[in-house]
């Protein structure tokens, strides 16, 4: 087993002086946005967080001797490892950030006897088709769904199905591999390209058998939403319901703008709120946060995912709690059963902006990161993506240009102001196949 601390030439992992109440490990991929979040919340709660990773991250320079490297692919042997570093340093909480870091938190809490949703629960969730087939034995409302071996012969497919519909890879996140197709023939681009991003390396890596297949489903119209709840012994609490104000119709379905507090009618909200709850029930998703997308329309709610970790991102930034209270915050206390003063989300209506990616290329230059920054109700810009990296759109991409955030009077006015930042943004890209050619590798 290859645990390796990288701490060993530091000294010992423990960097406050003090000894810690508590000891949260947080499992993160090396490129997730959250990791920094839970490391300041953690800060205001005086726990102490230890990071697994199955690769040195950027926190590595910054915190060496807070990093774990751990086989997140091999989530039992994760576990195994994880258990004897318990030995000698006691982890009150284990947490993941995503769906495939979770299923590693819940062989690691069920090795140290830690709560957490059951290993699998957090399998199932992870996994589209299962997902699927638990919500639709429970009875709840989902499209139709089939899953079928990448190898498939597509043509044959084409004729069998239903239009529209949305072809997906099992496991992957942000939309990557996600396309509507409305007749055969797309049918039949899209289940090459989809067959593609299942072939990429890291995909086959963090897939296993999961990339051996694609899930085809009908196409639900209706306007989208997303809940971000809490669960404690079953129950769940919601702590903000977003709408996207966007229509996503395909054929990508790239994330852009989610305000919250939603502004369907309540009772709407009601039957998103009580068909999230039996989702969760179905799932087993009996603790710890919870992100559920949903469309509404005029049959009611449907479920696209319900995913056993908070909201992607940065879009998290967008809530405060209680006395001022971050998400994480809210998660740490929760996994650590410290006392929760408050679910209540701060009022104001808040939202974000995942910006598009408006071509393929290298990113040169942002202009107008001060304009965007003075529209009013604007409360920042954050690009996410360094000068000199390659964009990749929708739907072979899997990473954000960057976020902007917003907090006004009505949520109008906060999908107005995301929309006028956005417009004072301007993006300078490079065509990628000419920069090969510009800047040839030089090792
Ligand atoms: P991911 O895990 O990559 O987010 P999802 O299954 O959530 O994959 O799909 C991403 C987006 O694609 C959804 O948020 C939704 O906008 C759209 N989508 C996915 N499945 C459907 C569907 N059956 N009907 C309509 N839209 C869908
Ligand atoms: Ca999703």
């Amino acid at each position: 087993v290859s645990l390796v601390s990288e701490s060993d030439s530091i000294g010992p992992l423990v960097v406050s002086g003090q000894l810690p109440a508590q000891r949260v490990l947080l499992l993160a991929p090396p490129t997730s946005y959250q990791i920094e979040d839970f490391l300041v919340a953690a800060e205001r709660l005086g726990v102490e967080v230890v990071v697994a990773a199955d690769q040195a991250s950027t926190l590595h320079r910054a915190q060496p001797n807070r990093l774990l490297t751990i086989p997140l692919t091999d989530p039992h042997r994760a576990a195994r490892a994880i258990a004897d570093f318990a030995r000698h340093h006691a982890i009150g909480a284990v947490i993941g950030v995503d769906e495939e870091t979770t299923v590693v938190a819940a062989a690691i809490a069920r090795e140290l006897g830690l709560r957490h949703i059951p290993f699998e629960s957090a399998t199932a969730v992870r996994d589209k088709y299962q997902l699927r087939r638990r919500l639709q034995t429970a009875g709840l409302p989902v499209p139709w769904f089939r899953l079928v071996p990448r190898e498939s012969d597509p043509h044959d497919l084409a004729q069998e199905v239903a239009y529209p519909c949305v072809l997906k890879p099992l496991f992957l996140s942000a939309s990557r591999g996600v396309i509507r197709v409305n007749n055969p023939d797309e049918f039949v681009r899209a289940f090459a390209r989809v067959g593609k991003i299942l072939n990429q390396p890291d995909v086959v890596r963090r897939g296993g058998a999961l990339a051996r297949s694609l899930l085809i489903e009908g196409y639900i119209p209706g306007q989208e939403l997303a809940l971000e709840g809490l669960v404690t012994e079953g129950e769940l609490q919601v702590l903000a319901v977003f709408d996207k104000p966007d229509p996503l119709e395909g054929p990508y379905f790239e994330e852009t703008i989610y305000v919250t507090p939603s502004r369907l009618p309540l009772s709407a909200q009601a039957s998103i709120r009580d068909c999230t709850r039996r989702a969760c029930l179905a799932l087993g998703l009996d603790d710890g946060p919870i992100h559920a997308e949903l469309r509404f329309n005029g049959d009611g709610p449907w479920i696209i995912e319900v995913a056993a970790r908070t909201i992607g991102g940065l879009c998290s930034r967008t809530l405060r709690f209680g006395l001022g209270l971050t998400l994480e915050e809210v998660v740490l206390r929760h996994a650590l059963r410290m006392p929760l003063p408050s679910f209540e989300r701060h009022p104001r209506p808040a939202g974000v902006m995942m910006i598009p990616i408006p071509r393929r290329g290298i990113l040169r230059e942002v202009r107008g990161l001060a304009e965007a920054s003075a529209v009013p109700g604007i409360e920042g810009v954050t690009i996410t993506v360094h000068r000199g990296e390659e964009l990749i759109p929708l739907p072979e991409g899997s990473r954000y240009l960057g976020f902007i955030f917003a907090r006004a009077e009505t949520p109008q006015q906060v999908e107005a102001a995301l929309r006028e930042a956005h417009r004072c943004l301007s993006f300078v890209i490079e065509d990628s196949r000419s920069s090969e050619i510009e800047e040839p590798e030089t090792a």
